[in-house]
């Protein structure tokens, strides 16, 4: 399926899985992300233009000049060797007028070589008119020209934009093998998938955490220019059990956000600070690196300052990678927090008593205590921001919001939230029934892409 007008965000969205999670190394990605997508504000909805979804439809009839039924449409095509003056003329245009017409068209195209085969849609505006007060001619898959009579007897051209039809289409899966191939087998246009995993990605580390058996079930528009689809809009609302963890999220259309049901972001913020009280006693340099002589030493973490066996927290919620002495590090944790960030925190006396590895903490857990074991002068923690493998100035990240919504904004949050859910379609059978039974639920329109 062919969606050439979203080629932006088929890019962003396919860059995200990491890049939302990403969090994001500067606040200029993250403005970029959002600016892939389209704001809900400007989603047209609905057709709005009576002139196109008013008149009854007259039967293809090339050629011919049009017989003046009253508020006609009727659709033509510029014949293999003919031309668009022929066209018009066959249509009733006198010379004249076909000359107006064919110059207002230069802007765009030159007349003469439109090739066969272009549409043109012909309006009759009133039942006393016999010929077209205004026609549109296809150019190519995105670009309309509208040609309109003034009232001077002048023709004028513009781009026309056909009013965008909004549907909602959903879809339920199970994931059997990856999550990528399941929801292909669900018929799932790549983008949706790309789209629950961007919207998921603080609950869920997509790359590690998926579970043959994990489902989910969304409820997403798109949207129809006369009829053909044209390109996705947002995921409505959607859930993804992961191993018998459901995860919800529902759009809050003025927010641009996801929000639980509950109207808590689905971001999850990192601690500033491991340490409760934190005194930075190094901080992030990687300038200090010199490519060619190897001579400098970066430090590609922040220390902190602080009393042996002061508490150490997870900056955020993961899965415990190390927790081991290793070398100069000393005894180390790392965390996965999901499939973009890891910490790592150095040089500790001891791990908390639950901390080994593959185990999962929360936010603000404490992870163990500072010490000052492998190469350290004193008591200190050596703490470390990775993203995709890279070590990252944690001083320097800005990190998306995950405020709650306002309070104000809350009652009918909930009411849109509830709508939301209560459309999802049915969660998919169990995966006895096979991923590519996998049901897909929508209109019958979306059954014929
Ligand atoms: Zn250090």
């Amino acid at each position: 399926m062919r969606h050439p007008r979203i080629t932006s965000p088929i890019i962003m969205a396919s860059f995200t899985a990491a890049a939302i999670l990403v969090g994001v190394l500067t606040v200029r990605q993250v403005t970029k992300f959002f600016d892939g997508l389209p704001p809900p504000g400007t989603l047209q909805e609905g057709a709005g233009d009576p002139a196109a979804a008013g008149p009854p439809r007259t039967a293809m009839n090339p050629l011919i000049p049009l017989a003046p039924p009253p508020h006609s449409i009727s659709e033509h095509v510029i014949a293999k060797n003919s031309t668009l003056a022929r066209t018009l003329q066959n249509l009733g245009f006198l010379a004249p007028e076909r000359a107006t017409i064919l110059s207002a068209l230069k802007p765009w195209a030159s007349p003469t070589r439109l090739i066969a085969g272009t549409q043109l849609k012909a309006y009759i505006l009133n039942a006393e008119d016999n010929y077209p007060k205004r026609f549109d001619l296809h150019l190519d898959k995105n670009t309309i020209v509208r040609f309109s009579k003034q009232s001077s007897g002048n023709w004028t051209a513009s781009n026309y934009e056909p009013p965008l039809e909004r549907r909602v289409a959903s879809y339920s899966g199970v994931v059997n093998g990856s999550l990528w191939n399941s929801a292909a087998g669900a018929g799932m246009d790549p983008q949706i998938i790309s789209r629950l995993t961007e919207i998921f990605g603080w609950q869920v580390d997509f790359h590690r955490e998926v579970q043959r058996g994990d489902r989910w079930r969304l409820t997403v528009e798109r949207f129809y220019s006369e009829g053909k689809p044209v390109r996705l809009g947002e995921i409505i609302a959607a859930e993804y059990d992961n191993d018998g963890n459901i995860n919800t999220a529902v759009l809050a259309p003025d927010e641009g956000q996801y929000y639980t049901p509950e109207g808590n972001s689905l971001r999850r913020m990192f601690l500033r600070s491991p340490l409760r009280f934190a005194r930075i006693t190094s901080g992030f340099n990687a300038h200090r690196f010199h490519p060619i002589l190897h001579i400098a030493k970066p430090h590609l973490g922040i220390d902190y300052g602080a009393a042996t066996g002061t508490p150490i927290m997870a900056v955020g919620a993961g899965t415990v990678a190390l927790a081991a002495y290793h070398g100069a590090s000393g005894n180390t944790v790392t965390l996965r927090h999901n499939s973009v960030y890891s910490t790592h925190y150095k040089h500790l006396s001891r791990f908390a008593a639950d901390v080994h590895p593959g185990s999962r903490v929360k936010m603000g857990q404490i992870i163990g205590y500072v010490g000052r074991t492998g190469l350290a002068t004193g008591p200190h923690l050596h703490f470390e921001l990775h993203a995709n493998g890279r070590y990252v100035d944690p001083s320097g990240i800005r990190l998306p919001t995950a405020d709650p919504l306002p309070t104000k904004q809350l009652a009918s949050f909930k009411a849109v939230a509830s709508k939301a859910l209560s459309e999802l379609p049915p969660w998919s059978a169990g995966l006895l029934t096979d991923a590519r039974r996998a049901s897909r639920h929508s209109d019958d329109e979306e059954k014929t892409q």
